[in-house]
């Protein structure tokens, strides 16, 4: 079969693997679609820490089981199944608690096991464990269905973030999750959406499709300006930053209202993580500042509902769709951020 492999920063192969077996609590899937982030591209690039190569990238998967693995129940060929790309513990501490996004054993799939850039794929017995292969609902497509990822991201951050009813949000970054977040942000329903990006482009690519109340250019406008002339100089209750920019992050601080949350939702660049906080803002007006790491399975599961429902419509932020053979072209539509959701159909 093929698969998309790293072997290192700058070199990542489209070459022949031997199909995968599962073992005992695993099955074996027929990718149908595995949809890029900028992950994907920083890993291109950089590398990973936690990827130890050659690794087969890609997590955000859908297919469709074609093998059960001993002492499997509940599953068979021909099942429509999403699967999760963070896989938490399930024993620790913070799992028991229901927290399983900060689960310190945490591990991912293309990560620390073969991912989902292949035609095959084995599902790790701990994904099963912890309930993370999720029956893809009637009426939503594996190209849908492989969004429910990221989407699953989103709703962590926004539940965190207290996203909801009459809220007036603010989303920096216009990319496939900052599209995400506005889609998910009205579902929740709130007031207004503003999106903001630096690139005058992508920005109108994303506003097109999404729809916001206001977009700002962030290279045109001064943002926080912008958004306290929306607000009426209240400020917003909810600031996203959906980009990995510590300018962003600070401009969160000065253009959110009384009792407003901020989720830091992209992290930072390694060597560049700290910003300047006005701690006086966060005392003064009682500030939430909360951050975002993945999702838990229950997430995927609401995620895949919310698809399901059309709640949070994904099908029309697919703009792309592209073989295996052709995964390096997809990273560059990716990295030049001149589609939305770049889909690879193995
Ligand atoms: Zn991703
Ligand atoms: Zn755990």
């Amino acid at each position: 079969m093929k698969v998309v492999r790293f072997h290192a920063p700058g070199d990542v192969r489209v070459e022949d693997a031997p199909e995968p077996t599962p073992g005992p609590g695993e099955v074996r899937i027929r990718v149908r679609n595995c949809s890029t982030c900028g992950t994907d591209v920083k890993i291109w690039r950089f590398g990973h820490h936690h990827i130890d190569p050659p690794r087969v990238m890609g997590h955000e998967i859908a297919g469709e089981i074609v093998e059960i693995g001993a002492e499997v129940t509940g599953w068979q060929p021909g099942d429509r199944v999403q699967v999760i790309a963070a896989i938490p513990c399930g024993r620790c501490d913070q799992c028991r608690r229901g927290r399983m996004t900060v689960c310190p054993n945490q591990e991912s799939i293309g990560y620390h096991y073969e991912g989902g850039f292949a035609q095959y794929m084995v599902v790790p017995a701990k994904v099963l464990a912890v309930d993370g292969l999720n029956r893809i609902p009637d009426g939503v497509s594996f190209a849908e269905a492989s969004v429910a990822e990221p989407l699953a991201c989103v709703l962590n951050g926004q539940e965190l973030a207290r996203v909801g009813e009459g809220d007036d949000v603010v989303v920096i970054g216009s990319g496939p999750i900052g599209c995400l977040h506005v889609r998910l942000a009205r579902a929740r329903g709130a007031a207004r959406v503003t999106l903001v990006d630096l690139n005058r482009d992508r920005l109108d690519l994303a506003a097109a499709l999404v729809a916001p109340d206001a977009t700002v250019c962030a290279a045109e406008t001064d943002p926080v300006d912008a958004v306290l002339k929306v607000t009426d100089g209240a400020g917003a209750d909810v600031v996203i930053t959906a980009a990995a920019s510590g300018a962003a992050q600070e401009q969160a601080l000065q253009m959110v209202g009384r009792q407003g949350r901020i989720s830091f939702f992209g992290g930072l660049p390694k060597d560049r993580p700290v910003i300047a906080v006005d701690a006086n803002l966060v005392h003064y007006r009682e500030l939430t500042i909360v951050g975002a790491n993945g999702s838990s399975p229950a997430h995927n599961k609401a995620a895949l509902q919310l698809i399901a429902s059309g709640a949070v419509p994904v099908a029309d932020l697919i703009t792309d769709r592209l073989p295996l053979e052709r995964a390096l072209d997809a990273f560059d539509i990716v990295s030049r951020g001149a589609g939305i959701k770049v889909t690879i159909e193995p």
